[in-house]
C-alpha cells in the first residue's frame, strides 16, 4: 500500500478518535487531559496528513520531514500522557507518589528505550540493519513513550485501588503512546503496515479509557498503610535488559555506543535516586514507629481515667529516683469512706470524684513532683526533697482534698488518710512502698483525715497486730484464754456484791495480751462475736457455780457494738441464761456510752428487748469523753459506771452520782485504786465501788474465796426484784 494512503488512513482514525474526545472534553468534562491527548492527535495526524500529501515519502529526505510532522504531536501526546498519569498516581497510589513513581518508571523507560535503541532506532548501525536511516523525531518520540509506558507500567504495580481498572487507564495510555510513536515511526521509516497498526491502536485505546468506572478519588491514601518501598521490584526488568544489551555489545561489537552508556549511566542515577528515597521513606516509618511505641509505652503507664500515672508508671519512676540517689519521699494516700460514694451515689459519681481528685493532686504539685493511682481509691505521689518538707505538702494536699466535691445529686465530702515514707527508709522500691502504706494504715488507724510520716515502730506495731490477728483465731481451742473478776463492793461496807468479768489472753509468744490491744482488733476482725460468746458463756457457768453455792451476786459481762448489732446475740443470751440455768437479773450486761452515742434509736430497740429478758443493763465509762445526757434519759439502763477517770474530782463523781440516782439507777464508781480515791467517793453517796483497792481481776475460785470470807449483808442487794430465783441476801 502507498505510505501517502496510509497516513490518510490513519488521519481518518485520529479524527474519528478525536471528535468523541472533544465532546467529552467540552460536553462532560470527564478526561480532560486524556480527552485533550486524543484531540491533539486526531488534530495533528490530520494536520499531518496535509503538510504531506504532496511530498515524494519514497525520498530520503522527504520521509525524514514526514517524521518530524507526525513525531511532533506524538511527543505532545506523550508528555500530555505522563501529566495524566502522574496526576493519576496521587489518587491510585497516594500522595506522594509522584517523584518515587517518575523515578522507578525512568529506569523502566531506560530499560525499553535501550533494547529500541540498540535494535531499531540507533543511526549508525541498527541491529536490524534492513531498517533504514535514523529519525531524530521519532527517537525522541519512542523515549518519550518508553517513559509513558514505564509510569504506566508502575503505577499499575504500585496502584492501592481497584487494579484492574487502573491498568485499564495505564495500558489506554501506553497504547496512545505507543499508537502515534508507530504513526510516526511509520512515516519515517516508510513502512505503511506499522502507520497504519498504530492509528488502529488509538481508537482502542479510547475505547479502553472511557469504558469502566471512574477511579475512585483519595481512596487510595486511606488504604495506603505507609509502609515503604524499595522499587527494587520494577527495576530488576530494565537493569536485566541493560546488562543484556552491555553484554551484547561487548561480545559481538566493540563495546557499547554513547546513548546507551549515558541512558545505562542515567538508570544507575534513577537507581539509585529511588534508593535514597527509600531510605528516607524507611528512616520516617521508623521514627513513626518510634514515636508510636513511646506513645504506647506511655500509655501502658498512664491511669486512664485521672490521666495520672499509674502503678506501673509509679515504679519506674521510683526506680529513676532511686538510682539518682536525690533524696525523695512517697506519699500514699487513701480516700476515706469512698465505698459509701459508690455504693449510695453511684460509680459515674464515684469516677467523677477519683478525677477530680486527680486533678487536685496535679494541680497542688511542686514542678517535678509525681502523681499517680494505685487503683481504686489509693493514689500516690513521688516527691523530692526532704520528709520534713513533704509532711508541708501533705498537709496542704490533706486541706484540698477536704474540699466538698461537688456531683449531680448535691456536694460530697471526703478526707484522705496520707501516709509519708522518706526513701532513705528502705532499702528496695518493694519496702518503700510499704513503708508508705504503714504510713497510712496508722493515718488510718488513729482516725483518718490525717498525715503519718513512717516510724520504725509502725512496723512493730504492725506485725504484732498482724500476730494478734492471727493467734486470736485459736485462742479458744488452744485454751489461752482465761476469765478473771473483779469484785464490785458495796459501799462503805466494801463487802462483795457482784463481779465483772474480765477477759485475759495468755499467749506463749505474745505474752499477755491486753484486751485494750486486743478487743479492738477482735471489733475491727469480726472475732468480737466468736470471743463474746465464748465469756458469756464462762460467765454464766462461774456465775451458776456461784448461785448454787448460795453466794448472792451478779456477774458484769462487756459487751462490744458489734455483738449487739448482731442478730443472734438476743438468742444467745436467752440460750446461755437458761443452759446454766441463771436467773436473767444476776447478768449485767456492760456497754459504753460511746457505743449508745452513735446509734441512739438501734441501741433504744436492741437494749429493750435485752431487758425484756430479765438481764440488767450498765453504762459503762460514764463521764469518758463525749456525753449525751439527753440520750441517758433515753436509753433504756438500769446502771451507770462512772468512769475511773472522774474518781479523783469528788465534784464530778457527786454530779454523776446525783444524775444516776435522779435517773433511778444504781451507780458504781469505777477506778478507785487507793484510800484517796475510797475516801473521796465515799465522802458522796455513792453505794457501789471497783477498783485495785477492793480487788483485781482474779480467777473465779480466788474471789468465791473473797465471797466466803465476806458474807454478804442482809440488805440492800443491788437486783431488780427478781421473783424467779429468790437471792440469799434478799429478806
Ligand atoms: P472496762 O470495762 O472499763 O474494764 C475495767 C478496766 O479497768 C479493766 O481493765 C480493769 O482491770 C481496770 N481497772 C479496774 N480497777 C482499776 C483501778 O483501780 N485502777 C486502774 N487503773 N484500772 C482498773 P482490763 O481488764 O484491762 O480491760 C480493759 C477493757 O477491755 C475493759 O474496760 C473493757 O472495755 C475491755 N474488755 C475486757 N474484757 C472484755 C470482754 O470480755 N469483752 C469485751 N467486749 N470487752 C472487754
Ligand atoms: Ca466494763
Ligand atoms: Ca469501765
Amino acid at each position: 500500500m502507498d505510505l501517502q494512503l496510509g497516513l490518510a488512513l490513519s488521519a481518518v482514525i485520529g479524527g474519528i478518535t478525536a471528535v468523541p474526545s472533544a465532546w467529552t472534553l467540552a460536553v462532560r468534562r470527564r478526561f480532560a487531559l486524556c480527552s485533550g491527548v486524543f484531540v491533539v492527535w486526531g488534530i495533528g495526524s490530520i494536520v499531518g496528513y496535509f503538510i504531506t500529501r504532496t511530498w515524494p515519502l519514497h525520498e530520503m529526505n522527504a520521509r525524514m520531514k514526514a517524521g518530524m510532522v507526525f513525531g511532533l504531536p506524538a511527543s505532545i501526546a506523550s508528555l500530555m500522557l505522563v501529566a495524566v498519569l502522574l496526576d493519576f498516581c496521587d489518587r491510585v497510589v497516594g500522595p506522594g507518589a509522584r517523584l518515587r513513581l517518575t523515578l522507578e518508571s525512568l529506569t523502566v523507560a531506560s530499560g525499553i528505550f535501550i533494547p529500541l535503541w540498540v535494535l531499531i532506532l540507533r543511526p549508525d548501525k541498527p541491529v536490524f540493519s534492513w531498517i533504514p536511516g535514523s529519525c531524530v523525531p521519532v527517537m525522541v518520540a519512542s523515549a518519550l513513550a518508553s517513559i509513558v509506558v514505564g509510569l504506566a507500567a508502575v503505577v499499575t504495580v504500585r496502584s492501592q485501588v481497584d487494579r484492574r481498572l487502573v491498568a485499564r487507564r495505564c495500558t489506554a495510555a501506553g497504547l496512545v503512546a505507543v499508537g502515534t510513536t508507530l504513526v510516526a515511526a511509520g512515516a519515517c521509516y516508510h513502512t505503511v503496515v506499522v502507520a497504519l497498526l498504530g492509528s488502529l491502536l488509538l481508537p482502542l485505546a479510547g475505547w479502553l479509557w472511557a469504558s469502566g468506572e471512574a477511579v475512585p478519588v483519595a481512596a487510595a491514601a486511606a488504604r495506603t498503610d505507609g509502609s515503604p518501598s524499595s522499587g527494587l521490584a520494577t527495576a530488576l526488568a530494565p537493569v536485566l535488559a541493560l546488562s543484556v544489551v552491555a553484554i551484547y555489545g561487548f561480545t559481538y561489537e566493540d563495546g557499547i555506543d554513547a546513548v546507551t552508556a549515558i541512558v545505562g549511566v542515567a538508570n544507575g542515577f534513577f537507581l539509585v535516586g529511588r534508593q535514597y528515597i527509600a531510605f528516607i521513606d524507611l528512616r520516617k516509618v521508623h521514627t513513626r514507629l518510634a514515636d508510636s511505641e513511646s506513645h504506647y509505652r506511655e500509655l501502658a503507664h498512664t491511669d486512664p481515667l485521672t490521666g495520672l500515672a499509674n502503678r506501673r508508671g509509679l515504679l519506674r519512676s521510683l526506680y529513676v529516683e532511686a538510682t539518682s540517689g536525690a533524696s525523695c519521699v512517697l506519699l500514699t494516700l487513701d480516700l476515706d469512706g469512698f465505698k459509701n460514694v459508690n455504693d449510695l451515689r453511684g460509680h459515674d459519681a464515684g469516677d467523677a470524684v477519683l478525677i477530680e481528685v486527680g486533678q487536685r493532686l496535679r494541680m497542688n504539685l511542686r514542678p517535678g513532683d509525681l502523681a499517680a493511682r494505685l487503683g481504686g481509691d489509693e493514689f500516690a505521689v513521688l516527691m523530692a526533697g526532704r520528709p520534713a518538707d513533704a509532711v508541708k505538702v501533705a498537709e496542704r494536699l490533706l486541706g484540698v482534698l477536704r474540699r466538698p466535691y461537688h456531683a449531680a445529686g448535691g456536694p460530697i465530702y471526703l478526707s484522705a488518710s496520707m501516709g509519708l515514707a522518706g526513701c532513705a527508709t528502705a532499702d528496695s522500691i518493694h519496702s518503700l512502698l510499704r513503708n508508705a502504706d504503714l504510713a497510712q494504715r496508722a493515718a488510718k488507724m488513729h482516725g483518718k483525715n490525717r498525715v503519718e510520716l513512717y516510724d520504725e515502730t509502725f512496723d512493730r506495731t504492725l506485725r504484732r497486730r498482724s500476730a494478734i490477728e492471727h493467734e486470736m483465731r485459736d485462742a479458744i481451742d488452744k485454751q489461752q484464754l482465761v476469765l478473771v473478776f473483779q469484785p464490785v463492793v458495796a459501799l462503805p461496807s466494801v463487802r462483795p456484791v457482784g463481779a465483772e468479768a474480765l477477759l485475759r489472753w495468755n499467749h506463749p509468744e505474745l505474752g499477755a495480751v491486753s484486751p485494750l490491744e486486743f478487743i479492738p482488733i477482735a471489733e475491727e476482725t469480726g472475732h468480737i462475736e466468736v470471743l463474746g460468746a465464748w465469756v458469756l458463756h464462762e460467765a454464766c457457768r462461774q456465775l451458776s457455780r456461784w448461785l448454787s453455792d448460795g453466794h448472792d451476786v451478779w456477774v458484769s459481762v462487756n459487751v462490744s457494738p458489734r455483738e449487739l448489732h448482731s442478730a443472734e446475740y438476743l438468742d444467745r443470751v436467752r440460750d446461755v441464761l437458761r443452759a446454766h440455768r441463771v436467773p436473767p437479773s444476776r447478768l449485767v450486761l456492760e456497754v459504753t456510752e460511746h457505743a449508745v452515742a452513735v446509734d441512739v434509736d438501734e441501741f433504744r430497740r436492741v437494749l429493750a428487748s435485752l431487758r425484756s429478758l430479765g438481764v440488767r443493763i450498765a453504762l459503762d465509762d460514764f463521764g469518758a469523753g463525749y456525753s449525751n445526757l439527753g440520750a441517758l434519759r433515753e436509753i433504756p439502763v438500769d446502771i451507770l459506771k462512772i468512769d475511773q477517770g472522774l474518781v479523783s474530782d469528788v465534784d464530778l463523781v457527786d454530779v454523776a452520782v446525783r444524775i444516776g440516782q435522779r435517773l433511778g439507777l444504781q451507780v458504781i464508781a469505777e477506778g478507785i485504786a487507793d484510800m484517796s480515791h475510797h475516801k473521796l467517793v465515799a465522802s458522796t453517796s455513792c453505794p457501789y465501788g471497783q477498783g485495785f483497792l477492793f480487788g483485781r481481776g482474779v480467777p473465779g475460785e480466788h474471789l468465791e474465796a473473797m465471797l466466803v470470807s465476806m458474807p454478804p449483808l442482809p440488805a440492800p442487794a443491788m437486783s431488780r426484784k427478781d421473783t424467779t430465783v429468790p437471792t440469799s441476801g434478799s429478806s
